[in-house]
């Protein structure tokens, strides 16, 4: 620009473009590295979240989530305690679950890792269906969530936990069902591994959660004695998304932060079960997948 001469610019003119530098650097770096306590996100990440770009991937998809416990569970013990059917043997109706040692509660973060999750797949247009809609309540039992999921003839079942395991150990794991001792859940065997499959890759890309290094193999364990798994005739998983007892575990599951991560590899792992299964028919369950029901 010919005969152009620079004015003297005020100092406060420079401290706010000195302002909007650092503000744009800050966020450049936060899109490599997302947390300062967290690695960065694996290529895994990207890949599994595809599917959720397309805001309607899951229209007309029906999924239960199970978020575990109940706030009122931990001064309910006669009603916790009665024994229910657990698929060829009885189990108490639930627990109270584990807390922190800080004292955060395992039912209060079922809850809101749930509750995260539901709004996440309702805005992808899945119709989403909790076991329970309050912190407050006592239940339900074992057997009647299980049967929430059948009854909605969900697509997929995740039942969120925290563990209550040694304080050394930490990490996540997935429990995918084995026969149950009724042999009733054999048809959802195959498409449940799947689940677990697709959710431990999810989970760990979206949180940085390392696998459980105290138990399972590589992130999965394989259980007949829970009666939420052995009573499913849908695809159903549990999430334990990392042990309470475990001073860097706990820190993770009480950073809300971090609980809305693991809202998302929920959901990643969901929409990847569901985009690449079939429709489901009368029952909701990809029978492609699954097999034929068993009685
Ligand atoms: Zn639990």
């Amino acid at each position: 620009m010919p005969g152009y001469t620079p004015r003297r610019v005020s100092p406060y003119v420079l401290l706010g473009v000195a302002s909007l530098v650092a503000i744009a650097v800050a966020l450049a770096g936060m899109a490599f590295w997302p947390g300062s306590s967290d690695p960065p996100r694996s290529p895994q990440a990207a890949s599994t979240a595809v599917p959720l770009r397309d805001p309607h991937a899951l229209t007309g998809r029906t999924i239960v989530l199970d978020p575990g416990h109940n706030g009122g569970n931990g001064a309910a013990g006669s009603a916790i305690n009665r024994l229910v059917d657990a698929g060829g043997f009885q189990k108490e109706c639930d627990t109270a679950g584990a807390e922190t040692d800080a004292g955060y509660p395992e039912h209060a973060f079922t809850f809101d890792v749930a509750t995260r999750a539901a709004g996440l797949l309702r805005s992808r247009g899945a119709t989403v269906i909790l076991t329970r809609d309050d912190d407050t309540g006592v239940g339900p039992c074992v057997d009647e969530r299980a049967r929430i999921g059948n009854a909605a003839g969900a697509e997929a079942v995740v039942s969120i936990h925290a563990d209550g395991g040694p304080p050394e150990g930490s990490g996540f794991h997935v429990i995918a069902p084995a026969a149950s001792p009724d042999g009733g859940n054999g048809g959802i065997l195959t498409a449940s591994a799947r689940l677990a499959d697709l959710l431990r890759g999810s989970f760990g890309a979206a949180t940085g959660q390392r696998r459980a290094d105290y138990l399972g193999d590589d992130g999965i364990t394989v259980r007949s004695d829970l009666g939420g798994l052995n009573l499913s005739r849908v695809p159903k998983v549990f999430l334990e998304c990392g042990n309470m007892h475990n001073p860097g575990d706990a820190g993770r599951i009480s950073d809300a932060a971090w609980r809305q991560r693991a809202a998302e590899g929920i959901v990643d792992g969901l929409a990847a079960f569901l985009v690449s299964a079939p429709s489901g028919g009368p029952s909701g369950a990809p029978t492609g997948v699954a097999g034929p029901a068993t009685g």
